[in-house]
């Protein structure tokens, strides 16, 4: 099957889409994105996604595109044109194409690009073995709250971890406190059993699969705390994961060379991503795509 796109108003072949050499978001990463799972045909957390996203809007004075009734459709036609039962939903606003001056532009339209493609989601059958991350110092610009496609600090982060056989990086600030992964949020138990993430601030994005999840841990009566850890702590940790859109909730069984608990997905972890995918098959606050 090959893969549909949309820019501005007209769906395209994905192999042959573009946008102008000068549109702001290529030239200054100035722009903003939301990428939403789907499974089973249901757009997972679209309102919080949404909200998110007119929250980025918002923080870089970048006008919506279209009225979000007006979006909505067209991300339900983009799922129905890739034919997707399982995968992700990529949206991209800019503010749009101007002659290259740093300055926002008297005019210009935003830029919105949608695209679709497959990705398999985990099921409760599916053996999983954990993952290993490394620690690196936060380098990234102090409002991470914004999703911006400005990412060159994750990217690099990332493949850091790639090169060192892990699957993801946990960035760390000044005070040897975790921000967050390069693109999730970290999560550790103590030896309290408290569950840890850390608070919202401008050092992390609100991730969508962090709500989510925290509200599943209060509703399963898990002591859970919103604050900072250090490195330290989380290597000290019985159990430690990260969550997002696309990574789920993955449980990390080593940081750095340090291995978590027994080297094995940990039982509270392990609870907490079986309730999660029971959640992600529940109809329950997500969107049908007709
Ligand atoms: N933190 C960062 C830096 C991210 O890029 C992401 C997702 O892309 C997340 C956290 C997790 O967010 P969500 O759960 O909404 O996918």
């Amino acid at each position: 099957m090959s893969r549909v796109s949309y820019v501005n108003g007209r769906y395209y072949p994905h192999s042959r889409v573009s946008v102008h050499v000068e549109d702001r978001g290529y030239q200054f990463a100035d722009g903003v994105y939301e990428v939403i799972l789907i499974k089973n045909r249901y757009l997972v957390d679209e309102e919080p996604h949404l909200d998110r996203l007119n929250r980025s809007l918002q923080s870089l004075e970048i006008a919506w595109p279209m009225k979000q009734a007006s979006l909505k459709q067209v991300i339900k036609e983009i799922i129905n044109k890739n034919k997707l039962k399982d995968g992700i939903v990529y949206i991209q606003i800019t503010r749009g194409v101007a002659k290259r001056d740093h300055g926002f532009p008297k005019k210009s339209k935003p830029t919105l690009v949608i695209t679709a493609r497959p990705l398999s989601v985990p099921n409760l059958n599916t053996n999983n073995k954990g993952a290993k991350v490394i620690t690196i110092p936060d380098i990234r610009w102090r409002r991470c709250d914004i999703k911006s496609v400005s990412l060159l600090p994750n990217v690099l982060g990332k493949q850091a971890a790639r090169d060192q056989g892990a699957q993801e990086a946990w960035q760390f600030d000044e005070e040897g406190l975790v921000t967050e992964g390069t693109s999730t949020n970290a999560w550790m138990l103590d030896t309290d059993n408290n569950l840890i993430t850390r608070y919202l601030d401008e050092a992390i994005l609100s991730g969508v699969t962090r709500l989510t999840i925290m509200d599943i841990a209060r509703k399963e009566g898990i002591k859970l705390v919103e604050r900072p850890f250090t490195v330290d702590e989380a290597k000290k940790s019985k159990e430690a994961f990260f969550t997002s859109s696309t990574s789920f909730l993955t449980p990390v069984v080593q940081i750095d060379d340090v291995i978590i608990g027994n080297g094995a997905p940990g039982l509270l972890t392990t609870k907490l991503l079986a309730s999660y995918l029971r959640y992600l098959d529940s109809p329950k606050s997500n969107i049908l795509i007709n």
